[in-house]
């Protein structure tokens, strides 16, 4: 099995991963690729199987075909586990206990007595201050960032995310945002879900796109800033009348109709000429301009299925 690409090692590999409950497909054929270093946002709607796909990356649910590899050791490697640090939902968390006994509990269970452990993760994720303050009296922000210290303890080189932007308010995203990129600079792999997609899409290097349990698009930061053509929207009297006139004067140009007055433009180079053959063929142009397709917009199209051309 190949676990290396474009020169680096995969930190994690999925090949063909299907879980079936009850007859039915979470996730389907998953080909996940995740190279050392990404911050890997992996995007989909609610029930795409993003939690399921997590679960069996970390050895929380089995299976029912297809193989994970992890740093190109099978997932059932216990040495390579050691290398995992995991936030799923909030479970773990001691309400009554402060930041610190939490750490020190959960650091206890691990087998890792040094204090040094406790600080460091502490320190990384800006709760070393917070005192004797318990759990239930947090914020969402300091919950999550609680969270992402108990994932730190043992220092893993991966880090698996699940979700943890939900319920932050700004400043919590901007915090837990900061967090990553730190993370990041490190050296750490970071897997990190979510359907909030104009977040992720700051904070990630890397994107993987699901629905329905199977992969839609794997594209680097790079090839989605590409992919986010400028349109041309014009809003028009007649939009049947106005799309028949742009297929024949421009062949190459691709239509999206939006609704029954707008139509998106893709690949239009002279603007002008558009507008000047719809009024010259009687059709009333409401307004027209050029826009530029942000990554929001690209996510909802590749999960609404694609946009429609006509
Ligand atoms: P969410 O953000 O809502 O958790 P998700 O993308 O993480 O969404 P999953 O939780 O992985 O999606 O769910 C994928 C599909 O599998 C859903 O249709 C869900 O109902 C189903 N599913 C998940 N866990 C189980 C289970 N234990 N038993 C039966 N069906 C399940």
């Amino acid at each position: 099995m190949m676990s290396e690409e474009r020169g680096g090692m995969l930190a994690i590999e999925t090949t063909s991963l299907t879980k079936m409950y009850g007859g039915k497909a979470a996730v389907k054929r998953l080909n996940l690729k995740i190279q050392e270093g990404e911050i890997y946002g992996f995007i989909g709607r609610n029930g795409a199987g993003k939690s399921t796909t997590l679960k069996m990356i970390c050895g929380i649910a089995w299976p029912t075909e297809g193989e994970i590899r992890l740093f190109g050791k099978p997932v059932s490697d216990p040495v390579v586990r050691r290398r995992l640090g995991v936030l799923i939902e909030s479970a773990g968390v001691y309400p009554h206990m402060t930041a610190r006994q939490n750490v020190v509990m959960k650091a206890m269970c691990m087998g890792l007595a040094d204090e040094r452990s406790v600080d460091d993760v502490l320190r990384m994720t800006g709760l070393a201050d917070v005192g004797k303050k318990k759990v239930k009296h947090f914020s969402m922000g300091m919950k999550q960032r609680l969270g992402v210290a108990l994932a730190l303890l043992g220092n893993p080189d991966l880090l698996i995310l699940d979700e943890p932007i939900n319920g932050l308010d700004p400043e919590g995203i901007r915090e837990l945002r900061q967090l990553i990129w730190k993370l990041h600079e490190e050296g750490k792999t970071i897997l990190i879900s979510s359907h909030i997609l104009g977040e992720l899409s700051k904070i990630s290097t890397n994107y993987g796109i699901i629905k329905d349990g199977e992969m839609v698009e794997q594209l680097t930061r790079e090839e989605l800033e590409e992919k986010c053509q400028d349109y041309f929207q014009i809003e028009v009297q007649d939009v049947k009348r106005a799309l028949a006139l742009l297929n024949e004067a421009f062949p190459n140009v691709q239509a999206e109709v939006l609704d029954t007055r707008s139509i998106r433009l893709y690949g239009v180079g002279n603007s002008a000429g558009v507008n000047q053959m719809l009024i010259e063929n009687q059709i009333q142009v409401y307004a027209s301009g050029f826009h530029h397709m942000d990554l929001e917009e690209y996510f909802l199209n590749r999960m609404e299925g694609g946009r429609q051309y006509v």
